[in-house]
Protein backbone atom coordinates (compact mmCIF):
# COMPACT_ATOMS: atom_id res chain seq x y z
CA UNK A 1 0.00 0.00 0.00
CA UNK A 2 1.60 3.42 -1.25
CA UNK A 3 1.70 6.37 1.13
CA UNK A 4 1.65 9.47 -0.85
CA UNK A 5 2.20 13.34 0.00
CA UNK A 6 1.23 15.98 -2.18
CA UNK A 7 2.43 19.57 -1.83
CA UNK A 8 1.62 19.40 1.74
CA UNK A 9 2.67 22.64 3.92
CA UNK A 10 2.26 23.10 7.54
CA UNK A 11 2.00 26.33 8.67
CA UNK A 12 1.82 27.27 12.61
CA UNK A 13 0.97 30.40 13.62
CA UNK A 14 3.79 32.56 11.88
CA UNK A 15 6.00 29.14 11.37
CA UNK A 16 6.20 27.56 8.10
CA UNK A 17 7.27 23.77 9.59
CA UNK A 18 6.70 22.23 6.29
CA UNK A 19 6.21 23.65 2.57
CA UNK A 20 6.06 22.06 -1.22
CA UNK A 21 6.66 18.32 0.36
CA UNK A 22 5.86 15.86 -1.89
CA UNK A 23 6.70 11.92 -0.99
CA UNK A 24 5.83 8.54 -2.80
CA UNK A 25 6.33 5.98 -0.45
CA UNK A 26 6.13 2.32 -1.69
CA UNK A 27 4.60 -1.17 -0.63
CA UNK A 28 6.44 -2.22 2.23
CA UNK A 29 8.90 0.00 1.85
CA UNK A 30 11.52 1.33 4.90
CA UNK A 31 11.49 4.64 3.94
CA UNK A 32 13.63 7.62 6.22
CA UNK A 33 12.88 11.32 7.13
CA UNK A 34 16.71 12.32 8.19
CA UNK A 35 18.01 16.19 9.00
CA UNK A 36 18.48 18.18 11.88
CA UNK A 37 16.31 18.97 14.69
CA UNK A 38 13.74 21.52 13.56
CA UNK A 39 13.48 20.86 9.75
CA UNK A 40 9.95 19.32 9.95
CA UNK A 41 10.71 15.53 10.29
CA UNK A 42 8.24 15.45 13.43
CA UNK A 43 5.34 17.38 11.40
CA UNK A 44 5.46 15.43 8.77
CA UNK A 45 4.76 12.43 10.79
CA UNK A 46 2.05 13.41 13.41
CA UNK A 47 0.51 14.58 9.74
CA UNK A 48 0.71 10.88 8.17
CA UNK A 49 -0.61 9.86 11.31
CA UNK A 50 -3.56 12.23 11.24
CA UNK A 51 -3.21 13.86 14.54
CA UNK A 52 -3.30 17.38 12.23
CA UNK A 53 -4.51 18.18 9.30
CA UNK A 54 -1.82 20.01 6.94
CA UNK A 55 -2.81 23.88 5.98
CA UNK A 56 -2.00 22.61 2.70
CA UNK A 57 -1.97 19.88 0.31
CA UNK A 58 -3.05 16.37 1.07
CA UNK A 59 -1.95 13.00 2.23
CA UNK A 60 -3.35 9.34 1.42
CA UNK A 61 -2.31 6.11 2.26
CA UNK A 62 -3.89 3.02 0.05
CA UNK A 63 -6.00 6.06 -1.54
CA UNK A 64 -7.64 7.17 1.72
CA UNK A 65 -7.07 10.28 3.48
CA UNK A 66 -5.38 10.20 6.67
CA UNK A 67 -7.03 12.64 9.40
CA UNK A 68 -9.83 12.14 11.84
CA UNK A 69 -9.56 9.04 13.27
CA UNK A 70 -7.42 7.54 15.70
CA UNK A 71 -4.38 5.97 13.96
CA UNK A 72 -4.74 2.45 15.39
CA UNK A 73 -8.42 2.27 14.19
CA UNK A 74 -6.93 3.41 10.54
CA UNK A 75 -3.88 0.48 10.59
CA UNK A 76 -1.01 2.95 11.67
CA UNK A 77 1.08 1.60 14.29
CA UNK A 78 3.15 4.49 15.85
CA UNK A 79 6.35 4.60 17.98
CA UNK A 80 7.25 7.84 19.81
CA UNK A 81 10.73 9.08 20.59
CA UNK A 82 9.99 8.52 24.50
CA UNK A 83 8.13 5.39 25.23
CA UNK A 84 4.57 6.07 26.22
CA UNK A 85 4.00 2.91 28.52
CA UNK A 86 1.87 3.00 31.07
CA UNK A 87 3.79 2.38 34.06
CA UNK A 88 0.12 1.13 36.19
CA UNK A 89 -0.36 -1.54 33.35
CA UNK A 90 1.93 -5.03 33.17
CA UNK A 91 4.02 -5.26 29.91
CA UNK A 92 1.41 -7.59 28.68
CA UNK A 93 -1.31 -5.01 29.45
CA UNK A 94 0.33 -2.25 27.51
CA UNK A 95 0.51 -4.75 24.20
CA UNK A 96 -3.07 -5.83 24.68
CA UNK A 97 -3.89 -1.82 24.78
CA UNK A 98 -2.77 -2.16 21.14
CA UNK A 99 -5.92 -4.04 20.64
CA UNK A 100 -8.68 -1.81 21.78
CA UNK A 101 -9.81 -0.88 18.31
CA UNK A 102 -9.71 -4.36 16.45
CA UNK A 103 -9.19 -7.78 17.05
CA UNK A 104 -5.77 -9.30 16.58
CA UNK A 105 -5.24 -10.66 12.98
CA UNK A 106 -5.05 -14.28 12.33
CA UNK A 107 -8.11 -15.18 14.76
CA UNK A 108 -5.68 -15.46 18.03
CA UNK A 109 -6.88 -14.51 21.04
CA UNK A 110 -5.47 -11.36 22.61
CA UNK A 111 -3.34 -13.42 25.32
CA UNK A 112 -1.83 -15.23 22.32
CA UNK A 113 -1.36 -12.45 20.04
CA UNK A 114 0.58 -10.58 22.84
CA UNK A 115 2.91 -13.41 23.45
CA UNK A 116 3.37 -13.58 19.72
CA UNK A 117 4.41 -9.86 20.14
CA UNK A 118 6.50 -10.12 23.15
CA UNK A 119 8.58 -13.49 21.72
CA UNK A 120 9.08 -11.60 18.00
CA UNK A 121 10.93 -8.39 20.06
CA UNK A 122 12.90 -10.63 21.69
CA UNK A 123 11.39 -10.38 25.33
CA UNK A 124 9.07 -14.24 25.66
CA UNK A 125 9.14 -13.16 29.36
CA UNK A 126 8.08 -9.73 30.37
CA UNK A 127 3.97 -10.08 30.16
CA UNK A 128 3.69 -9.64 33.58
CA UNK A 129 6.30 -6.94 34.66
CA UNK A 130 5.92 -3.86 35.45
CA UNK A 131 6.80 -1.15 32.38
CA UNK A 132 9.55 0.75 34.83
CA UNK A 133 11.39 -1.92 35.99
CA UNK A 134 12.44 -1.67 32.11
CA UNK A 135 16.04 -0.51 30.71
CA UNK A 136 14.74 2.16 27.82
CA UNK A 137 15.70 0.36 24.66
CA UNK A 138 13.43 -2.92 26.76
CA UNK A 139 10.62 -0.17 27.17
CA UNK A 140 11.06 0.75 23.23
CA UNK A 141 10.68 -2.76 22.43
CA UNK A 142 7.32 -3.23 24.50
CA UNK A 143 6.07 0.23 22.16
CA UNK A 144 6.80 -1.39 19.48
CA UNK A 145 5.16 -4.34 20.14
CA UNK A 146 1.60 -2.69 20.92
CA UNK A 147 2.28 -0.39 18.02
CA UNK A 148 2.10 -3.80 15.68
CA UNK A 149 -0.43 -5.56 17.49
CA UNK A 150 -3.19 -5.22 15.27
CA UNK A 151 -1.47 -6.00 12.17
CA UNK A 152 -0.70 -1.97 11.13
CA UNK A 153 -0.32 -1.63 7.29
CA UNK A 154 1.96 1.32 8.29
CA UNK A 155 4.60 2.18 10.87
CA UNK A 156 5.20 5.15 11.71
CA UNK A 157 8.89 5.27 14.37
CA UNK A 158 9.37 9.12 15.78
CA UNK A 159 13.40 8.44 16.72
CA UNK A 160 13.34 5.33 18.61
CA UNK A 161 16.35 4.90 19.59
CA UNK A 162 17.35 8.44 20.65
CA UNK A 163 17.64 8.02 24.25
CA UNK A 164 19.56 4.65 23.99
CA UNK A 165 23.11 4.13 24.15
CA UNK A 166 25.11 2.91 21.31
CA UNK A 167 24.97 -0.53 22.04
CA UNK A 168 21.31 -1.30 22.68
CA UNK A 169 21.01 1.48 19.52
CA UNK A 170 22.39 -1.39 17.45
CA UNK A 171 20.52 -3.98 18.89
CA UNK A 172 17.65 -2.07 18.62
CA UNK A 173 18.20 -1.23 15.03
CA UNK A 174 18.70 -4.92 14.10
CA UNK A 175 15.60 -6.08 15.74
CA UNK A 176 13.45 -2.84 14.22
CA UNK A 177 14.90 -3.71 10.21
CA UNK A 178 14.36 -7.98 10.84
CA UNK A 179 10.83 -7.60 12.02
CA UNK A 180 10.15 -4.87 9.40
CA UNK A 181 11.24 -7.21 6.98
CA UNK A 182 9.49 -9.98 7.90
CA UNK A 183 6.45 -8.34 8.13
CA UNK A 184 6.91 -6.62 5.25
CA UNK A 185 5.29 -3.53 6.67
CA UNK A 186 5.68 -0.10 5.15
CA UNK A 187 7.78 2.09 7.39
CA UNK A 188 8.21 5.88 7.79
CA UNK A 189 11.22 6.43 10.14
CA UNK A 190 12.40 9.48 11.39
CA UNK A 191 15.83 10.11 12.79
CA UNK A 192 18.43 12.89 12.65
CA UNK A 193 20.95 10.21 12.94
CA UNK A 194 22.32 9.88 9.19
CA UNK A 195 24.27 6.82 10.12
CA UNK A 196 21.53 5.36 11.20
CA UNK A 197 19.53 6.02 8.27
CA UNK A 198 21.47 5.24 5.92
CA UNK A 199 21.88 1.42 7.85
CA UNK A 200 18.30 1.02 7.88
CA UNK A 201 16.56 2.49 4.83
CA UNK A 202 15.33 1.45 1.73
CA UNK A 203 15.36 5.23 0.76
CA UNK A 204 16.01 8.28 3.00
CA UNK A 205 14.62 11.48 2.30
CA UNK A 206 17.11 14.52 3.61
CA UNK A 207 15.06 17.36 4.93
CA UNK A 208 16.01 21.03 5.17
CA UNK A 209 14.12 23.56 6.57
CA UNK A 210 10.58 22.18 6.65
CA UNK A 211 12.16 21.15 2.74
CA UNK A 212 12.60 17.79 1.00
CA UNK A 213 15.81 18.23 -0.30
CA UNK A 214 16.43 15.04 -1.72
CA UNK A 215 15.32 11.76 -2.10
CA UNK A 216 17.02 8.55 -2.92
CA UNK A 217 19.06 5.49 -1.82
CA UNK A 218 21.28 5.30 0.67
CA UNK A 219 23.75 4.50 -1.81
CA UNK A 220 22.74 7.44 -3.76
CA UNK A 221 22.23 9.73 -0.64
CA UNK A 222 25.80 8.71 0.65
CA UNK A 223 27.34 9.67 -2.78
CA UNK A 224 26.15 13.28 -3.07
CA UNK A 225 27.75 15.81 -1.24
P1 LIG B 1 12.06 18.02 13.67
O1 LIG B 1 11.16 16.88 13.98
O2 LIG B 1 12.79 17.84 12.37
O3 LIG B 1 12.97 18.36 14.79
P2 LIG B 1 9.64 19.57 13.86
O4 LIG B 1 8.75 18.97 12.85
O5 LIG B 1 9.45 19.20 15.28
O6 LIG B 1 11.14 19.31 13.41
O7 LIG B 1 9.55 21.15 13.76
C1 LIG B 1 9.63 21.87 12.53
C2 LIG B 1 9.40 23.34 12.82
O8 LIG B 1 8.05 23.56 13.14
C3 LIG B 1 10.21 23.89 13.97
O9 LIG B 1 10.54 25.23 13.66
C4 LIG B 1 9.24 23.82 15.13
O10 LIG B 1 9.54 24.74 16.14
C5 LIG B 1 7.93 24.14 14.42
N1 LIG B 1 6.77 23.51 15.09
C6 LIG B 1 6.52 22.19 15.20
N2 LIG B 1 5.38 21.97 15.85
C7 LIG B 1 4.89 23.19 16.17
C8 LIG B 1 3.72 23.63 16.86
N3 LIG B 1 2.82 22.77 17.37
N4 LIG B 1 3.55 24.96 17.01
C9 LIG B 1 4.45 25.83 16.52
N5 LIG B 1 5.56 25.50 15.85
C10 LIG B 1 5.78 24.19 15.68
P1 LIG C 1 11.72 17.01 18.00
O1 LIG C 1 12.33 16.23 19.11
O2 LIG C 1 11.27 16.18 16.87
O3 LIG C 1 12.55 18.17 17.58
P2 LIG C 1 10.28 18.71 19.73
O4 LIG C 1 10.76 18.13 21.01
O5 LIG C 1 10.87 19.95 19.17
O6 LIG C 1 10.36 17.59 18.59
O7 LIG C 1 8.70 18.90 19.78
C1 LIG C 1 7.89 18.04 20.54
C2 LIG C 1 6.44 18.46 20.38
O8 LIG C 1 6.29 19.86 20.52
C3 LIG C 1 5.88 18.12 19.01
O9 LIG C 1 4.57 17.67 19.18
C4 LIG C 1 5.89 19.44 18.24
O10 LIG C 1 4.82 19.50 17.32
C5 LIG C 1 5.70 20.43 19.35
N1 LIG C 1 6.44 21.68 19.07
C6 LIG C 1 7.66 21.80 18.53
N2 LIG C 1 8.02 23.08 18.39
C7 LIG C 1 6.99 23.80 18.89
C8 LIG C 1 6.74 25.20 19.05
N3 LIG C 1 7.61 26.12 18.64
N4 LIG C 1 5.57 25.57 19.62
C9 LIG C 1 4.69 24.66 20.00
N5 LIG C 1 4.85 23.33 19.88
C10 LIG C 1 5.98 22.90 19.33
Amino acid sequence: MRLELDDVEMVYGGTTALSDVNLDIEDGEFFTLVGPSGCGKTTTLRLVAGFESPTAGSIQFDGREMRGVPPEARGVGVVFQNYALFPHMTVGENVAYGLRFSDPPGGVSHDERVAELLELVGLPDAADRDPTELSGGQQQRIALARALAPGPDLLLLDEPMSALDARLRERLRVTVKEIQSELDITTLYVTHDQEEALAVSDRIAVMSDGRVEQVGTPREVYRSP
